[in-house]
């Protein structure tokens, strides 16, 4: 096992590596920016190391300052969280050469799954269901329209290089194909310096719904079911839930099952998410993470699962402890993604925190570095913090949130819990017949 982890993050996942390492009786080293001297994983960890000024591009980013912060102070290990540097195969091929793990898939299949087109081949070449589109990229405006011809309108132009939601762009006819098809290529180029875009059927009301994996060094694999994330605003995640609402043991197992044997067939290595859209009891392959995902918490409490410490023991070379028949999904648990925003206007509101007050009890878990006093830097993720609530049913469950976030204080700055208490009180929420749209449309309603 390793001695020594270098957390390559900040914030709340910063805080979370560094738990399980200290559970596993690993020291840890932070790297901070300037910006980030008083945050709470720098005050924890056993050495804290600071690679540069508070632009994410000279710190978090600086592939050459965290690998000499590494050697400098013996890491063996490097985690990379999730952002950053996490799906970035030339920092984890620079990282291995130095002799150092870096605790994640192997290059190769994060570069794969990095390029969206690659990643879609891969898929359907490993029997994993696709949104029907283009066979690859786009090259010219008529092969979008030729293509768009034949799966038929709405379709989505999507980058292949896409991230974050952006770069997408759709067309509900053919008079509208063309504008789409060159805004998305600008776009792509503007955000990821890569114009090349692909075309994709643009689903209606799908939800979005992923499933977990893990796979180790001696050829096991293992799904931990679903997360249904359709709860988004601007095709970013604001909720979280497993088990979703919309899913029968006997689709889960199929997926899961699917998944699993994908997985096997490439040798991915590690803990990864494939996400589906799912419609009329289809599932359709958008893409895979090949990190930790910020929702990674919901899965961890309705297995007993810990995530984080497979993944370090799996980069270890250490065989998982669980076999897929062990593995029992109990009851259900939601996460609130809380964010220094205003709730109504979604504009960062980064400042100092002058009260904070987490709620606790039965079940309740606040994956946070706030602490009273702390100062959020404006340069950032707005997320503070996430609520994670299990309850052995569904209902149980909400109604541990609710009370939850009724307890939560966070002072001084606006963040979007009132948002997370009106959203979860909303009877088609309650009902869990949302999808990917319904989140925006609540909130056109309410403004
Ligand atoms: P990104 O990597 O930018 O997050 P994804 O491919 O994961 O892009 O898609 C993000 C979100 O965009 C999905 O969760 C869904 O809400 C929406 N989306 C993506 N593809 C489609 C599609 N074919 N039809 C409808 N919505 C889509």
């Amino acid at each position: 096992m390793f001695e020594k982890v270098l957390i390559a993050n900040r914030g709340e996942i910063a805080l979370r590596i560094h738990r399980a390492c200290r559970e596993m009786g690993i020291r840890t080293v932070a790297v901070h920016s300037q910006a980030d001297e008083n945050a709470m994983h720098v005050r924890l960890a056993d050495e804290a190391i600071c690679i540069g000024p508070p632009s994410a591009t000279h710190s978090y980013l600086n592939i050459p300052a965290i690998v000499s912060a590494a050697e400098i102070s013996g890491a063996d290990a490097i985690h990379p969280g999730y952002g950053f540097l996490s799906e970035n195969a030339n920092f984890a091929e620079i990282v291995g050469d130095h002799g150092i793990t870096f605790i994640g898939p192997k290059p190769e299949h994060i570069r794969v799954m990095g390029d969206k087109i690659e990643a879609k081949r891969t898929a359907r070449s490993l029997g994993i269901p696709c949104v029907p589109g283009s066979e690859g990229e786009l090259t010219t405006a008529a092969d979008a329209l030729a293509t768009a011809k034949k799966i038929g309108y709405p379709v989505l132009i999507k980058a292949a290089s896409g991230g974050g939601g952006r770069g997408m762009k759709v067309a509900r006819s053919e008079s509208e194909l063309e504008q789409a098809y060159s805004t998305a290529r600008a776009e792509a180029k503007a955000a990821f310096g890569d114009d090349a875009v692909y075309m994709e059927k643009y689903l209606d009301k799908p939800r979005h719904i992923e499933i977990q994996v893990m796979c180790d060094s001696h050829g096991n694999v293992v799904h931990l079911g679903e997360r249904d994330c359709s709860l988004q605003r601007r095709h970013q995640k604001v909720l979280e839930e497993s088990p979703s609402p919309a899913l029968n043991d006997r689709d889960r197992t199929k997926i899961g099952g699917i998944v699993s044997d994908a997985m096997k067939k490439l040798g991915y290595l590690g803990v990864g998410t494939v996400e589906f859209l799912y419609e009329d009891g289809e599932f359709y392959f958008i893409e895979m993470n090949t990190r930790l995902q910020v929702e990674h918490p919901v899965t961890e409490m309705i297995t007993g699962i810990d995530i984080v410490r497979e993944q370090i023991r799996i980069a270890a070379g250490l065989p998982m402890e669980n076999s897929q028949q062990d593995i029992v999904f109990q009851g259900h648990a939601i996460e609130c993604r809380i964010n220094a925003e205003d709730p109504v206007t979604f504009s960062p509101t980064p400042g100092k925190i002058t009260e904070y007050h987490p709620p606790g009890g039965l079940n309740v878990r606040v994956d946070s570095a706030l602490y009273a006093g702390y100062s959020v830097p404006p340069n950032y993720d707005s997320l503070i913090a996430k609520l994670v609530v299990h309850g052995k049913t569904r209902n149980a469950c909400l109604m541990r949130l609710r009370r939850a976030l009724e307890e939560f204080v966070v002072g001084g700055v606006s963040t979007t819990i009132p948002l997370h208490a009106r959203l979860i009180q909303n009877p088609g929420f309650i009902d869990g017949v949302y999808h990917i749209h319904w989140l925006e449309e609540f909130l056109a309603k309410k403004e």
